[in-house]
Formats: structure tokens, C-alpha cells, sequence
């Protein structure tokens, strides 16, 4: 795998971090709009959700919802989508989307 500049590292952190503040975005979005992988973005995340808090924000996750029958996956908040919807069994899940809140709403 290339390795990627600490410098460029930053400024997509940066780039992200800003999209996140105007709008809620998916995982597959975001990836597009940087040029990086999903891999990428998901580890980028982690980074944000941690140092959001210090300024007082928090990374807000929309979780996934099956696209059939509306079924919310409430217990996988985190990153990873799941397959298939438990309810219906169909494979059209809307994928979780992320936002930067401010901690108090
Ligand atoms: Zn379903």
C-alpha cells in the first residue's frame, strides 16, 4: 500500500472534517469527494470522533435503516454496514451517515 504524506494526511483529515461540519454524509460520499478509500475514511473518522470533543462537538452517526421495510439498525451505531436487513432479509440498506454535531443538542 502507498504511503501517504503526514502533511496530505492532515489536509484531507481537514477537508473531511469540514464537509462533516456543513452536511451528513455517507461513507461511499465522502470517500468520492477526497479521492481516498473507504478504508481511509473509516480510519480518518475515528481520528475526528476523538478530537471533535475537545472542541466541544461530537461525530453524530446516523445508523443504517433497511431501505424495504425501514428497519433501523439501533445497535450497530458504529461504522461497519451491516449485509442484510434481520426483519425482511432484503440487501438494500441505507448505509450509516455521519455529521459533526455540537455536544449539547
Ligand atoms: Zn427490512
Amino acid at each position: 500500500m502507498k504511503q501517504v504524506p503526514v502533511e496530505r494526511n492532515q489536509t484531507v483529515r481537514q477537508q473531511l472534517l469540514t464537509l462533516l461540519e456543513e452536511d451528513v454524509l455517507g461513507v461511499r460520499e465522502l470517500s468520492q469527494h477526497l479521492q481516498i478509500t473507504e478504508k481511509e475514511v473509516y480510519s480518518h473518522l475515528e481520528h475526528i470522533e476523538r478530537g471533535v470533543k475537545a472542541s466541544g462537538k461530537r461525530l453524530r452517526v446516523e445508523p443504517a435503516r433497511c431501505l424495504y421495510c425501514d428497519f433501523v439498525f439501533e445497535d450497530r451505531t458504529r461504522k461497519k454496514t451491516p449485509g442484510k436487513c434481520p426483519v425482511c432479509r432484503k440487501t438494500r440498506i441505507q448505509r450509516p451517515q455521519f455529521t459533526i454535531v455540537s455536544s449539547s443538542t
